[in-house]
């Protein structure tokens, strides 16, 4: 393998004490390898695994042409200009077919999915026509083939649909099933060990003593990997100790494809993440010109990449998003752009911004009238975290960008899609 160094100094443009966010993207998408191992899982267990194979139908769906609506199938050129009169002759259902063939002035009652019956062309629906005993009464104004559907036009038979690198969603698997398929080949999940640095930290369930904080970021990083289905190891709060250090970051790598930490990385720090960071692996420590989240470590020990996030609050939240999750995505085989849906709404007030960085404050989308509009939170301190509960996207301020006037537009990216 590469060293991380040599393959993120080949960047252009790349400077650690300045780092445009997309460089800082671009360097840790340049350096991942995906995990290989594969395994077998049963459909319903697919849901938000990656898939590993090819699959190719070995049947047309739907396997026979047939009826869209609750209707008449017809011979369309029996209709005339005028009302028709047809007779009936019996009925297809779904899952029953019409055993007879549809002559000359016949048609054939049909329900929904039934199999067009032989010799019909059309359907007509059930809502238009007029039944009196066998014989219907069809308007004139139908189209040839309407309400017909043709066998092999969701999927094709020896024709690829799904390939390596596909996150599987509810509705693949439902397309997989449609195939009669029961167990795909994924990529085996990525491993994440995570741990809190800082000597200022009690876990939840002690006691505060004077100056400590609850450790917060293991709950919120907990959750946003647990959405990313990945599997989770938390090693707790880890102080700022050398050997209690060492021994937390050699525990993890020994078993994960991946490794976030919190705090100890910023520049005034005065202790002993960092150096253990760069002493046991390969570290980077970047400066990100980015609000929230400007300092950053990134980096491989062992096996494991690294992911050394700031320890403030929003901090961690903003850097997983924007870096982390698309990583933990590419680690995990999954194939083609994942960075996260950005939509432009329009600012519904002014929004402070100083050009240089890119900004990800946290904001409110609302409609207002026909125009899906912004506004931000309140309180943007990186240690904020309530700015983040009560907000449902960023509102992401390029980094060239300066002061926006209210009506300007902006980029958002939304915290909740259709899960
Ligand atoms: P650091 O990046 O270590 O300088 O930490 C920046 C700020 O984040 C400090 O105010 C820390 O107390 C706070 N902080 C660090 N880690 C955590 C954590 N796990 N939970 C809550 N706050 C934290
Ligand atoms: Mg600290």
């Amino acid at each position: 393998m590469s060293r991380i160094v040599e393959i993120v100094h080949a960047i252009e443009g790349y400077d650690p004490d300045a780092l445009h966010v997309d460089k800082a993207r671009a360097a840790i998408r340049a350096c991942l390898a995906p995990v290989r191992d594969v395994e077998r899982v049963p459909v319903r267990a697919a849901l938000g695994r990656v898939l590993a194979e090819d699959i190719v139908p070995a049947i047309d769906v739907p396997g026979h042409d047939n009826t869209a609506m609750d209707g008449y199938a017809v011979r369309f050129a029996d209709l005339g200009a005028d009302v028709t009169v047809l007779e009936e002759i019996g009925a297809a259902l779904a899952g029953r077919a019409f055993a007879g063939t549809v002559g000359a002035g016949q048609c054939v009652r049909v329900t929904t999915g039934a199999v067009m019956p032989a010799g019909a062309d059309t359907v007509v629906v059930q809502e238009v026509v007029k039944v009196h005993g066998s014989k219907i009464s069809i308007p004139a104004g139908q189209k040839a083939k309407q309400n017909v559907r043709y066998a092999g036009e969701d999927l094709k038979k020896g024709v690829p649909v799904l390939g390596p690198g596909r996150l599987l969603r509810p509705a693949e698997l439902g397309l997989i099933a449609s195939l009669g398929i029961g167990e795909v080949a994924v990529r085996r999940r990525v491993r994440v060990a995570f741990f809190s640095t800082g000597d200022e930290l009690a876990s939840v369930g002690s006691a505060l003593k004077e100056g400590e904080v609850y450790d917060s970021n293991r709950y919120t990083l907990h959750g946003m990997l647990e959405r990313l289905g990945v599997e989770i190891r938390d090693l707790g709060v880890v102080r700022d100790d050398p050997a209690k250090l060492e021994a937390a970051f050699r525990d993890a790598a020994s078993n994960a494809d991946a490794i976030i930490t919190t705090g100890g990385v910023s520049v005034g720090e005065a202790d002993f993440v960092k150096p253990m960071m760069a002493q046991l692996g390969e570290a980077l420590f970047w400066r990100i010109a980015m609000r929230p989240g400007r300092p950053m470590a990134f980096g491989r020990i062992g096996e494991a990449f690294l992911f050394g996030l700031p320890g403030n609050p929003v901090a961690v939240m903003v850097t997983f998003y924007q870096f982390v999750r698309e990583a933990l995505l590419q680690l995990g085989g999954c194939a083609g752009d994942c960075a996260p849906l950005a939509l432009e709404a329009t600012a519904g007030e002014a929004l402070r911004k100083v050009p240089g960085r890119t900004e990800y404050q946290r904001g409110v989308l609302f409609r207002d009238g026909g125009e899906l509009k912004v506004r931000v939170t309140g309180q943007q301190g990186s240690g904020v975290l309530r700015s983040m509960s009560e907000a449902n996207c960023f509102i992401v301020l390029e980094h060239e960008r300066g002061r926006v006037a209210a009506g300007e537009t902006v980029q958002v990216q939304p915290f909740e899609g259709l899960a």
